[in-house]
């Protein structure tokens, strides 16, 4: 029988979490979805420390477990993305492993995914201050930005306690980027999307994985994986300039007719303008180059991870 509900958990430096996530996380499980059928899968991506050991302890224990191991660090998404490829359930869920997500939520992603939504979005209503400073800060940016620049206007895209139906899973496995952010490529495939307000907890034990440059990174993936508008915005910026500097070439004009002894401080002008300008150019090559870079990154076609090892039901664990 094929599993019900697939919980997906991408695990990364988190033994001090396991133990405990894997305490509430059984405890929703076996309560409420034994009956139609659950299934875990965890992607191990790359630990350095006893993540994995452990949660293979925990896999001996319980056959519905499944466990891939990645052979290094491939990132939180590719990790997701590996766990999609094996999960069986026809309704799939996310979450993450250090309890930010609490388990009790699940059953009512469920249910809403059961009432026929496609994607199901936690909303952190309430986010914890101290989540660390960058998460929450450029947090709002990035929520505002994706709004704009996906057109599904979710609140919260940062929250990775998700739910999806199967079709959207399909969908988004036939894709075959490498810089994705799920939750926005999630939103391209359905049709009726929701969100839920969830509830939020401080990060259980350890660091967030990520740093202010993997912010960055995450939204510039973003930005030009789901749009045209930086380029877009490239042309209109053209646009503007170009007619300011008409503008200003014909005060210049004017003014040398009214006053032709005034010209030295018209240098410092142009520097400013000249400036101004350089600044522009650089943002431009700057985007493009972002844009060029993805294009090389997909054509060399390298896999986007590289699963070591899958253990599934015990006969490959012992
Ligand atoms: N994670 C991962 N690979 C990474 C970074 C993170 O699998 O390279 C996992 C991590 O173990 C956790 C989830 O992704 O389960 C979210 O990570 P984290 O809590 O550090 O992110 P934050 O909550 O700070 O956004
Ligand atoms: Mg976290």
């Amino acid at each position: 029988m094929t599993p019900h509900i697939s919980v997906i958990i991408p695990i990364y430096n988190e033994e001090a979490n396991i133990e405990h996530l894997w305490a509430r996380l059984s405890k929703v499980l076996k309560e409420n979805f034994d009956e139609r059928g659950w299934e875990v899968v965890m992607t191990d991506d790359g630990s350095r420390d006893r993540s994995l050991e452990m949660v293979l302890e925990i896999a001996r224990q319980e056959n519905r477990i499944k466990v891939l191991e990645f052979n290094r660090n491939y990132g939180q998404h590719a990790a997701i993305f590996a766990a999609f490829a094996h999960a069986t359930g026809s309704v799939i869920v996310t979450m993450d492993a250090d309890l930010q997500n609490p388990p009790e939520e699940i059953p009512k992603l469920v249910a809403k995914v059961d009432e026929g939504f496609d994607v199901v979005g936690g909303w952190r209503q309430e986010r914890q201050k101290n989540d660390s400073f960058f998460p929450t800060m450029p947090s709002k940016i990035v929520n505002a930005m994706t709004r704009k620049t996906t057109g599904v206007k979710l609140h919260d895209y940062g929250c990775m306690l998700r739910a999806y139906n199967r079709e959207v899973i399909d969908a988004m496995l036939q894709c075959k980027e490498r810089s994705s952010f799920i939750p926005a490529l999630a939103n391209s495939f359905a049709r009726r999307i929701t969100e839920i307000p969830v509830a939020h907890a401080e990060r259980a034990a350890g660091d967030s994985k990520y740093g202010l440059w993997r912010l960055i990174n995450l939204q510039f993936d973003l930005l030009t994986s789901f749009s045209l508008l930086p380029l877009q915005m490239l042309s209109v910026l053209g646009v503007v300039i170009s007619a300011l500097g008409f503008l200003l070439f014909i005060g210049i004009l004017i003014y040398r007719f009214i006053n032709p002894a005034g010209t030295v401080e018209g240098v410092f002008t142009l520097f400013a303008i000249l400036f101004f300008f350089v600044g522009c150019q650089f943002i431009a090559f700057g985007l493009l180059g972002e844009y060029i870079g993805r294009i090389y990154v997909e054509v060399r076609d390298r896999p986007r991870y590289m699963i070591k090892k899958v253990y599934n039901n015990q006969s490959h664990i012992s």
